[in-house]
């Protein structure tokens, strides 16, 4: 079978409740460059993270995610040469700002049980670069990683976290939301992400005087002076208003979109029951958002993830490998990689898995006949 329309990964869905927000811009002749979209957002998002109540996070509005990890990684304090704890298995933006500021990364491997950064294979990195004084680490797919270790390991040696949630907006660990254990953390608005405003990021930090250096950095570094004075280089990062109002449309939608999410996630793994499939795991103390739906194929199985892909494509069906490992990118090949295993989880998970469609316009109808199409391979 072939689907006529295309069965994508994940793309937006917009409610109508954007528009209200972005034509209160154009009325109010706030279109560029900030106003009331901006702070509207900003502070909505505050109050989610809090769960509604009293918020200590201040959040900034910026025009990507990868700004946002890359104002954090400045806060952090990272300079040339330095040496970063990064995770390894993650999209390149995550990594990519510690470059920018002329410091190296240090690939930290992933554990089996959630996929993200291995608390032993951190301890293992800082007994061979116990100078290391930040460490970025993403939440892969939406699902939490092991805070409790990592945010103890991270104060043992006096370590920065910086979380990048921008696969887990609303996903929690403990109760917590995800993007408020760091001591900087990052969402992300970008076109596939849980909810969207075309494209933007967020940086959350606890510590108000932050946010504001993060700020002034993001508008060109200006002093306050009558003229243009500058003592810092400055970045253009700044969300724009008609942005920040796509944002809040969706914010308001973004449990809806959680809670189908998850469903698309518990129809696979219902799907696959008696295959040598797995799904991605995630921790019992975590309630991940189900961002992307993932399987993994077992070791002694002989069929391969990217036959899988190929046969869904035929049926115009969109999946798509798993990240590949950043120990593993030519651009990094002179990175060291840290592992306390004998072969790599982000190996393993790259060479076995799978992102499935998980868009959550696709109806319970066309998902099943897409697990159909999977389970004809076995
Ligand atoms: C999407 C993504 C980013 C980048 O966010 P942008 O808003 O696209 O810049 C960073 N890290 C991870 C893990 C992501 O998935």
């Amino acid at each position: 079978m072939r689907f006529e329309n295309r069965i994508p990964l994940a793309t937006p869905t917009m409610h109508g409740e954007e528009m209200k927000f972005v034509q209160e811009a154009f009325n109010k002749n706030w279109i560029a460059p900030l106003g009331f979209n901006c702070d509207c957002f900003e502070s909505e998002m505050s109050q989610y993270l809090a769960g509604g109540k009293e918020s200590r996070y201040h959040c900034l509005a910026l025009s990507a995610g990868t700004a946002a990890i890359h104002l954090a990684i400045k806060l952090a304090g990272v300079k040339a040469g330095d040496t970063v704890f990064c995770s390894d298995t993650t999209f390149a933006a995550t990594v990519n700002p510690v470059s920018y500021e002329g410091a190296k990364q240090v690939f930290i491997d992933s554990e089996l049980d959630s996929w993200n950064m291995d608390p032993k294979a951190l301890e293992l990195a800082f007994e061979k670069y116990p100078e290391t004084k930040v460490v970025v680490l993403a939440h892969l797919y939406g699902s939490p990683a092991k805070m409790d270790e990592i945010t103890d390991i991270c104060k043992k040696h006096g370590a920065i976290l910086v979380e990048d949630a921008a696969e887990a907006l609303s996903s929690t660990y403990n109760g917590r939301q995800c993007g408020t254990f760091g001591d900087y953390g990052i969402v992300s608005f970008n076109g596939n992400k849980i909810i969207t405003s075309s494209g933007g990021g967020m940086l959350i930090t606890a510590d108000k005087a932050a946010r504001d250096k993060a700020l002034f950095w993001a508008t060109q570094a200006r002093e306050s002076a009558p003229w243009y004075q500058h003592e810092e280089i400055g970045y253009n990062y700044r969300m724009s208003n008609v942005v920040a109002g796509i944002g809040r449309g969706q914010l308001l939608h973004l449990e809806e979109h959680r809670k189908l999410k998850e469903e698309i996630y518990y129809r696979y793994k219902k799907g696959f029951e008696g295959l040598p499939v797995a799904m991605n795991p995630f921790l019992e103390n975590s309630q991940p958002n189900f961002w992307l739906s993932c399987m993994v194929i077992d070791e002694d199985c002989d069929v391969d993830p990217m036959a899988v892909m190929d046969r869904l494509g035929d049926a115009n069906v969109e999946s798509r490998p798993i990240w590949k490992p950043m120990h593993m990118q030519p651009v990094f090949k002179n990175n060291d990689f840290i592992t306390a295993l004998d072969v790599a989880a982000g190996e393993q998970i790259f060479r076995r898995g799978l992102c499935l469609p998980s868009d959550i316009k696709m109806t319970a109808e066309e998902q099943s006949a897409v697990i159909d199409i999977i389970k004809s391979m076995f």
